[in-house]
């Protein structure tokens, strides 16, 4: 296939950003009023608001509610739907391929990666064929039609063991985003029975999985177990149990981006490593933020030897990180001066559907009780402001009567 071109007649200097997720959406709109050409190479034409996946899945928001357009809202900034394959570090150029196939390069002066992170898949035995995972809404979309089929399905079914094999949900992953999906569609499910008169309601069940030893260790619910295989209508338990029909939604966590892994660069568990100032050591031209990225949490004391913590993967993290490599990018050009990015951690919100919340924040004269602390969590996610006192961790715990019949992983 033919080679894109760029017009070479603009003078100003050229910033390309990898990526339009937290880190280079922000990115792009905080640089587009700076005197540069400012171009954002993504797989995507919108920005999705990943945190809103499982309430996608649920149906309490729609599709256009957690994507936004790029054309629409990155004025003043030129936008390539592509997917970045390699990154010419010698030459400054960054090469990738179209929807139609079409291999184009961009050429840089200052290059941001924020490729984000994918799903990470073990080596289980039918997980790639089988799973469904939560990375993208169209597996939100998916997996909402998919819940909604085998309810129907399910209320046709006279035989009461393909019944409840139908109603078999397994969610493998206790981090946020497997306890908020799990408690949500648990809910969804739970609220929809009426309208299935031949489904008994203890015929549906909704388990939740993982290594770890507890649920989001706020809630501590013991767990211990994993998945050794799956196949279209059975997923089986490391302690030898099989669950029948099981539908499989995969959120046990995150890793690398390929794009990262083939710089040949340091990396630290697969995120490019990063100096305070998100420069990547040796390459003064390229930052990098967001799940790709190790940075420094320059908030935190140092480990054993002599290294700081890495910044967890979050949005929360991803945002400020935007605001702070725009201001160096910018001073690196001359714009002003440079600053290392310093973020004390805001704590978690877990949605957990309808009124119920669990939290652990920091104290917050703000926050009364969960689902004010939701509401506030959401309202500084949108406006990206930081408000809270500092102090010691506290958790709070609140209603989980939807999840405790969910967590006893034996079907
Ligand atoms: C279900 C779910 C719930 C979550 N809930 C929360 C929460 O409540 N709070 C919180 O703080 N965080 C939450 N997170 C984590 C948060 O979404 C991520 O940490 C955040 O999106 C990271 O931002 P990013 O810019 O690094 O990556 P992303 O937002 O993932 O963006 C990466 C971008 O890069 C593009 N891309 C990838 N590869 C290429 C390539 N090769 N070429 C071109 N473009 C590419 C992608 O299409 C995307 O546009 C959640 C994540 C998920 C999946």
């Amino acid at each position: 296939m033919t080679t894109g071109t760029e017009q070479q007649s603009d003078t100003r200097p050229r910033v390309v950003i990898i990526g339009s997720g937290f880190g280079g959406f922000f990115t792009a709109r905080q640089l587009r009023m700076a005197d540069l050409h400012v171009t954002v190479l993504a797989a995507t034409d919108a920005f999705l608001y990943s945190p809103l996946l499982p309430d996608l899945a649920v149906g309490t928001v729609d599709a256009r509610s957690v994507m936004v357009p790029l054309a629409s809202s990155l004025p003043g900034v030129r936008v390539v739907v592509g997917h970045a394959d390699q990154v010419d570090l010698h030459h400054r150029r960054v090469h990738y391929i179209d929807r139609h196939g079409i291999r184009g390069d961009l050429s840089y002066d200052r290059l941001l990666l924020g490729p984000g992170s994918v799903t990470r898949l073990l080596n289980i035995t039918g997980l790639a064929e089988y799973a469904i995972g939560l990375k993208a809404a169209t597996e939100a979309l998916y997996l909402r039609d998919l819940v909604l089929q085998r309810l129907e399905e399910a209320n046709l079914q006279d035989d009461p063991v393909r019944r409840r094999a139908m109603l078999t949900f397994t969610v493998v992953g206790a981090g946020y985003a497997g306890v908020e999906l799990t408690a949500q569609m648990a809910r969804l499910t739970a609220h929809l029975l009426p309208l299935y008169p031949k489904l008994p309601s203890h015929d549906i069940h909704w388990l939740l999985v993982d290594v770890a030893e507890a649920v989001m260790p706020e809630l501590g619910r013991r767990l211990g177990v994993s998945v050794t295989a799956v196949t279209d209508t059975q997923v089986t338990l490391s302690d030898g149990s099989t669950l029948e029909g099981s539908v499989l939604i995969w959120c046990a966590g995150v890793t690398g981006n390929p794009l990262i892994a083939g710089l040949g660069l340091p990396m630290v568990k697969g995120r490019l490593t990063v100096d305070e100032f998100l420069q990547v050591p040796g390459h003064r031209e390229v930052y990098a933020i967001g799940d790709a990225a190790a940075v420094p949490d320059l908030t935190k004391p140092l480990e054993k030897g002599g290294l700081w913590p890495v910044c967890p993967p979050t949005a929360q993290h991803a945002m400020r990180q935007a605001t702070a490599v725009a201001r160096n990018i910018r001073a690196g050009l001359g714009r002003g001066a440079v600053k290392p990015y310093r973020h004390r951690d805001l704590g978690l919100v877990v949605d957990l559907g309808g009124p119920d919340a669990a939290a652990s924040r920091r104290p917050d004269p703000n926050v009364g009780d969960a689902r004010s602390a939701l509401r506030t969590s959401r309202r500084r996610a949108a406006v990206g402001r930081d408000g809270t006192s500092s102090g010691p961790s506290q958790s709070l715990i609140f209603p989980v009567e939807v999840l405790l019949g969910t967590f006893n992983g034996s079907g």
